[in-house]
């Protein structure tokens, strides 16, 4: 089969924009299904400028080894002189964000649902040692029935097998556990800090100690008390408890074995132990991805972008090569064709 090029694909609408590039609806041409696509296009110049070569592989090798119904797929990896393309599994329910921004807040049922698919999809790079680091709205999307799927690789980091290995400092400021500011060395437990502040921000609208001031906002994660609205109800609270958790090892799931499910590790005692259990339940291995989403996007028809947002979709494509053409640096390896 020959090699993936831009010119497989037709660009439709502009989805997203990222920190290095656009994010395309595309359909592949050749494929006789009309097959609708996500393509995420990355400027080599940016890639290189930012010193993001490292992240933009792992991304790339992340999403070529991981298949996982809660976190999208790659289906091809191309470069052009220019730029860097990865073709993706479109989800035409937009993000989660989007979502919670209209809604305001979800009800405590929403929120374990997307909670639990992402508790799998975490889980699951965890097994692999791979530690995702920028868990927000922004990175959840919705499928067209309403489940979650992870993307966005590019702050991913692999070979993390334990709570300290990692140093970058990296991901979003409110969503960083404490130990990312301090920069003394972090691990997978990162990850089960955002999946709480995430849940944190779907039960109550906002973030933990959300405040636009970054210096009092990193203060705040270091030692403040927080803030539970009265219609958090006590297991809610103690499970937000447990995964805020200042001391990774002592957080909900960053024990040892990490995860919360896996090996059984680390069952939290009491009410909380339902909530888990009940979610084991509906979102165990047998049952991934068949409990009906508590909410459907409408999605009116397969190019349908309502989910997304006016100032992207708006945008005009501007994916013209013109400016790809000539010279420009070789990423090896980069290129890829799935099944
Ligand atoms: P990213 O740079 O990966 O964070 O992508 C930027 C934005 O593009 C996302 O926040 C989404 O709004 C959109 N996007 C990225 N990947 C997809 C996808 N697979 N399906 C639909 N929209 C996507």
């Amino acid at each position: 089969m020959a090699a993936p090029t831009l010119d497989d694909f037709e660009s439709l609408r502009v989805l997203g924009k990222g920190s290095y590039g656009k994010v395309f609806l595309v359909r592949h041409k050749d494929s006789g299904t009309e097959k609708l696509y996500a393509m995420k296009m990355l400027r080599k110049e940016h890639v290189l400028n930012r010193n993001q070569v490292e992240h933009t592989k792992t991304e790339r090798n992340v999403l070529e080894h991981v298949s996982h119904p809660f976190i999208v797929s790659l289906h091809y990896a191309f470069q052009t002189p220019k730029k860097l393309y990865l073709v993706l599994d479109y989800c035409p329910g937009g993000e989660l964000f989007f979502h919670l921004s209209r809604a305001g807040r979800f009800s405590e049922g929403r929120t374990r649902f997307y909670t639990s698919e992402l508790l799998l999809a975490l889980e699951y790079l965890h097994s692999l040692n791979i530690i995702f680091r920028d868990l927000k709205p922004e990175n959840v999307l919705l499928d067209e029935n309403g489940h979650a799927k992870l993307t966005d690789f590019g702050l991913s980091k692999e070979g993390i097998c334990d709570n300290f290995s990692a140093r970058t400092m990296c991901g979003t400021p409110e969503y960083l556990a404490p130990e990312l500011l301090d920069s003394k060395g972090h691990g997978k437990a990162v990850d089960w800090y955002s999946l709480g502040a995430l849940c944190y921000e779907m039960l109550t609208g906002l973030p933990p100690y959300y405040t636009q001031d970054r210096n009092l906002l990193f203060d705040r994660i270091r030692r403040a008390a927080l803030q539970y609205p009265q219609y958090i109800s006590p297991v809610s609270k103690s499970l937000l408890q447990g995964l805020l958790n200042r001391q990774p090892e002592a957080r909900l799931g960053g024990g040892p074995g990490d995860g919360l499910f896996l090996g059984g590790h680390h069952v939290a005692p009491g009410s909380l132990r339902s909530l888990w259990l009940a979610m084991a339940v509906v979102h165990g291995p047998r049952c991934r991805g068949q409990v009906p989403p508590p909410f459907k996007p409408k999605v009116a028809g397969a190019g349908d972008v309502s989910n997304f947002e006016k100032e992207f979709v708006d945008m005009p494509l501007g994916v013209s090569e013109a400016d790809g053409r000539g010279a420009g640096p070789h990423f090896d390896g980069f290129t890829y064709q799935g099944q």
